[in-house]
């Protein structure tokens, strides 16, 4: 247990990758006492935790297991408030918005209405009238999930920083982690290409880059980048009000009138470039569900690296090689969702409270049995 030191020294935790894992988990060990180094190889969450949707739910909840259910509905049953906190001490705006979902072409309605009723997760069938939508959807099987909410993901990667600097955290950007410098058992001091921070606690927080391991720390295993190519649009405000969801592509509304539309799921290394073929194929599906979509073009077009790992179970436990280093990373498509619920696990691992969540299906031992289906 991480007791106050009667001496004021407070332990130091220095956390790899500064993306929403590594900030939320800064966050709540600022909170908990720590004194806390964040070193981020770019810019602070440049990476999948800007070009993500921000949606915060799985797009089909019920066609994921429990262990993603578990830190999911977690997260999302204290999201507002963990929002309103950062929100509070940073003076900025993370646009959280319940903004509601309604899945079509749901292929079977009504093991997924019970699995939301036995989730506790708000769910109908159809969409009731004061949601307005384009025309023809209440023919397409719809379900409508009314407590499902979003944040405009740098927005919150921007208060998630500030509130972070606020609590007293040290942030290093362009700085990357090279390697560790151990001594029985147990990390002493983070290497980088500038000099060595030494510290009580390590946090390998470094997203799609933490499945390749550094000089003398172990690459966590099963984690490979997964490429998502995402569009925005420009409408005006309050065309659409709702992020809708079909067949693997989804719209999401910004409160100014943005809206994106995304995303494809590719393995391709470590290349964030997009090409034209999937933009034509994004727009036409985007149009399809939202026909103001067709006339206008995309204002923008990017691509982002998911942390991806194995039926998007993300490893939250302790390092095998060293008592003082542990991981929060492999959230795959849900880590902006998972982010506060995978942030107080990790916290209560680090200081042996017994979790509100059973840390079993995170565990590094979990991650090597689960592998990769394809693998
Ligand atoms: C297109 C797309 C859509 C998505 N939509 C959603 C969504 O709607 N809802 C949702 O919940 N999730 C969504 N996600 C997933 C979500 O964005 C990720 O799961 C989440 O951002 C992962 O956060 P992270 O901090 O672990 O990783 P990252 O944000 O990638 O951060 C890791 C950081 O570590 C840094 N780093 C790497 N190596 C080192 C090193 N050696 N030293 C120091 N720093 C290092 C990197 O530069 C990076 O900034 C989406 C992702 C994509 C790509």
């Amino acid at each position: 247990m991480h007791e106050p030191d009667p001496s004021g020294v407070k332990t130091s935790a220095v956390i790899l990758g500064a993306g929403v894992s590594g900030l939320s988990a800064a966050l709540i060990l600022l909170k908990r006492g720590y004194t806390v180094a964040l070193l981020e190889r770019g810019a602070v969450g440049g990476e999948s935790s800007w070009a993500g949707g921000g949606i915060l739910s799985p797009l089909l909840p019920w066609a994921y297991g429990e262990a993603v259910a578990a830190l999911a509905l977690r997260s999302m049953a204290g999201y507002a408030d963990w929002v309103a906190d950062i929100e509070r001490h940073s003076g900025r705006d993370a646009e959280f918005w319940r903004c509601g979902m309604l899945a079509l072409d749901v292929a079977a309605p009504d093991p997924a209405l019970a699995w939301c009723a036995a989730h506790g997760m708000a769910a109908q069938r159809g969409y009731p009238q004061s949601v307005s939508l384009p025309a023809g959807l209440s023919a397409r099987a719809p379900i409508w999930l009314p407590g499902v909410a979003q944040v405009r993901n740098p927005r919150l990667v921007a208060a998630l920083r500030a509130a972070v600097v606020r609590h007293g955290g040290t942030i290093h950007e362009h700085c990357p982690a090279t390697g560790v410098l151990a001594q029985g058992g147990r990390v002493t001091a983070v290497l980088t290409a500038t000099g060595t921070l030494p510290a009580d606690q390590v946090v390998l927080a470094s997203g799609a880059w933490s499945g390749t391991g550094l000089a003398g720390l172990a690459a966590v295993p099963n984690i490979r980048p997964v490429r998502g190519q995402m569009l925005l649009f420009k409408l005006a405000p309050g065309v659409l009000e709702t992020i809708l969801y079909c067949d693997g592509l989804y719209l999401i509304p910004r409160r100014d009138g943005h809206v994106l539309a995304g995303s494809t799921l590719e393995d391709a290394g470590f290349d964030k470039s997009t090409d034209g073929a999937t933009r034509l194929r994004l727009h036409a599906d985007a149009a399809a569900l939202l026909p103001a979509l067709a006339t206008i073009q995309p204002v923008q077009h990017w691509a982002g690296l998911r942390p991806g790992s194995p039926d998007n179970i993300p490893v939250i436990d302790r390092h095998p090689d060293f008592d003082n280093v542990f991981v929060n990373t492999g959230h795959y498509r849900y880590g902006v969702t998972m982010a506060p619920a995978s942030a107080e696990l990790l916290a209560d691992l680090m200081e042996g409270r017994t979790p509100s969540l059973d840390p079993a299906p995170y565990r590094w031992q979990a991650a090597l049995e689960r592998g990769w289906h394809d693998a």
